[in-house]
């Protein structure tokens, strides 16, 4: 069972990874775990500080030494997914796991009501921004013996639920996108592409979703850690195509 899955400490040993949306929340524990699991991590993010304590916080962890690159996925272009992508391979040279993990919950309204703008930007980070980094950085990721692609979708991507708007729709499109990409690399490509289902998680976002529930009854971060764990590392190679529940069986 995958949520139960033991990672051995040394995992993720030499690799490279990148987590969007690594200064807070879900993002900030994943890149931390990758990096107690000997991984150099790439921490991409908007707000220059959290990613700053992260860092630290790795580095004081013992962790091997990180990198930052301050991006806002709402405003970015595909000349700086490009950029990105350049000076990634300048530094190392071959990237072997992308965690796609930064998202917008945008407004809880009837689609009658929906604010247009926010619903371009819920689509932009949630969706374009993921294609944009995914598309630059496959090159670099088949130069990795076996690269991990991994999207972050939800329950609301699997199944409409009203008043859930752009996100709803924009988690239907990254298991799709997850699905088309896997599609095309299945048999030609050592990458594998595969998307989570966090599952109620106590973060920003969950607390913005739900005002009203008390956050010590969802599960923390750190809980949820094994599948991002287990497809990262080596034991889900040739494991593609798939969608993950971090949460249930
Ligand atoms: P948080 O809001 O706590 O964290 C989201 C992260 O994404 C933040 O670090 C945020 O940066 C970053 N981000 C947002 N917009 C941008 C942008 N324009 N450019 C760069 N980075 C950006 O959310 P969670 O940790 O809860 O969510 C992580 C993922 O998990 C999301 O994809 C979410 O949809 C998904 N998810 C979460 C669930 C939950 O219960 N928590 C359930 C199902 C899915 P900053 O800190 O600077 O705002």
């Amino acid at each position: 069972v995958v949520r139960d899955y033991r990672a051995p400490k040394d995992l993720l040993k030499d690799k490279i990874i990148l987590v969007t949306g690594a200064g807070d929340g879900i993002g900030k524990t994943a890149a931390k775990t990758f990096a107690a699991h000997g991984a150099t991590v790439i921490l991409l993010g908007r707000t220059t500080p959290k990613l700053e304590a992260v860092y630290d916080e790795i580095e004081a962890a013992g962790g091997p030494q990180p990198a930052i690159f301050p991006m806002d996925l709402n405003e970015a272009r595909i000349e700086n997914f490009e950029h990105f992508a350049e000076a990634v391979d300048q530094e190392f040279g071959r990237l072997d796991g992308l965690l796609h993990n930064a998202g917008l919950l945008g407004q809880r309204t009837p689609i009658a009501s929906y604010n247009f703008a926010t619903w371009q930007q819920v689509m932009q980070v949630n969706v374009n921004a993921a294609f944009g980094l995914s598309k630059t950085l496959l090159p670099l990721l088949e130069n990795s013996k076996a690269g991990s692609i991994i999207f972050t979708s939800s329950g609301v991507g699997l199944k409409g639920r009203a008043y859930w708007g752009a996100y709803s729709v924009s988690k239907f499109a990254t298991e799709g996108l997850m699905q088309v990409l896997a599609d095309e690399l299945d048999g030609v490509s050592s990458i594998r592409v595969n998307s989570i289902n966090p599952g109620a998680t106590r973060t920003n976002m969950r607390a913005a979703a739900y005002p009203a529930e008390n956050p010590q009854t969802v599960a923390t971060p750190e809980e949820i850690m094994p599948t991002y764990l287990y497809l990262m590392g080596e034991d889900s190679l040739g494991v593609s195509g798939k969608q993950f529940n971090a949460q249930t069986k």
